[in-house]
């Protein structure tokens, strides 16, 4: 007998196994997710007068946050003896769901809404060979046609309409409680289709009821102000905004998120676009945190409910969830991030002082 020694990283579902449901026959499908830094700020958290820390989920093994939902429900989608999964996404939906088919021997399906999907994600659907399908419509639309397709054959629909996805996601709010070794004062973090901040809710009131937490947090939600559903009271039919991973006009877990923000004290609100490409920035150059826009979105909203002080953060100890890696979108990064010339100099040392100015 070979002695088994556990992997540093045994993924979510071993990790948490008794706080999710999970039997004898949920296979123990990991890629290592879960487990992210939560990083302390050096430079925004001063600005804002609060202990700030960020839960850096761009670090799963796609790059995004949605690895820890997508590994439960690819788990169920075996134990139920699906052959296929299928997904609508905003492109780390479908980065994730086709990673974890991929490593579990399912068939994926993916399907996005028409030119508004970041080239890294859709690199990665195509490279962990995912079958890719793009609509002629919105993201609403492309879920609408998912549910459709679960109608009318065996596959697992792996959207955040699917349950076991927001219990997996439920385990981020675990881990901030087991680091900081209680819950925090206040969660920020971006909504879109609004499973996360459901999913986070649900995680801190599971460890407060079970004691394992002393308070649960005010969760702090921002939308982008042209795909803002939530705080205007109804759906937009044409969402538009810089941040695609939150680009979504009538979010699947409105009413999760309703109750979330209302049960926690919490608030949701609108940030412009300008807010959080000036966050996105600031992120890499003042913390060295390079996310994708949307992942700005929390760092933007605190700011702005800072200046309306319309939450006293002073203090306080708050987490920002960082939700995607900046690598996911090379536009947005080389149009943000890079001078508009790089033009080669001469291979002298003269040459380099004098381009610095030194
Ligand atoms: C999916 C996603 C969001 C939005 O999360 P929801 O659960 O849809 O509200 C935010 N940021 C990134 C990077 C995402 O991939």
């Amino acid at each position: 007998m070979t002695t088994v020694i556990p992997p540093p990283h045994p993924g979510v579902l071993v990790r948490y196994r008794r706080m999710l449901p999970i039997t004898e026959d949920t296979p123990a499908l990991t890629l290592g997710e879960g487990d992210t830094p939560l990083v302390q700020s050096v430079a925004i958290g001063r600005e804002l007068g609060c202990r700030l820390y960020f839960k850096l989920e761009g670090c799963n093994p796609t790059g995004s946050f949605k690895d820890r939902g997508m590994v439960m429900a690819v788990a169920k989608a075996v134990e139920a003896g699906n052959r296929a999964v299928v997904c609508a996404s905003t492109g780390n939906t479908a980065a994730s769901a086709a990673a974890y088919a991929a490593r579990a021997g399912l068939e994926s399906l993916v399907v996005l809404p028409e030119g508004g999907i970041a080239a890294g994600k859709l690199a990665q659907a195509f490279a962990y060979g995912a079958r890719v399908i793009s609509v002629r419509g919105s993201f609403d639309t492309c879920l609408r046609l998912v549910r459709e397709l679960g109608q009318h054959h065996p596959v697992g629909i792996v959207n955040s309409i699917n349950p076991f996805r927001l219990e997996g996601q439920k385990t981020a709010a675990f881990e901030i409680c087991d680091v900081l070794g209680d819950a925090p004062d206040f969660l920020a973090l971006p909504i879109g289709n609004a499973g996360n901040i459901t999913a986070y809710w649900r995680g801190f009131r599971q460890y407060y009821e079970q004691g394992g937490a002393s308070q649960t947090p005010r969760l702090l939600g921002f939308q982008a102000e042209g795909a803002a559903p939530l705080v205007l009271g109804r759906p937009v039919a044409e969402p538009r905004t810089v941040a695609s991973a939150i680009k979504i006009g009538d979010p699947a877990s409105r009413d999760g998120a309703l109750r979330a923000r209302d049960e926690s004290e919490g608030i949701i609100a609108a940030v412009s676009d300008d807010e959080i490409l000036a966050a996105y920035r600031d992120l890499a150059r003042q913390e060295g945190l390079f996310v994708e826009p949307a992942s700005a979105t929390g760092v933007a909203g605190l700011r702005r409910l800072h200046r309306e002080q319309r939450v006293a953060l002073q203090g306080k100890t708050v987490v920002c969830v960082l939700t995607g890696n900046g690598l996911k979108d090379p536009d947005c990064a080389v149009r943000e991030h890079t001078p508009a010339s790089l033009s080669p100099i001469e291979p002298t040392l003269a040459a380099i002082e004098a381009h610095l100015g030194w």
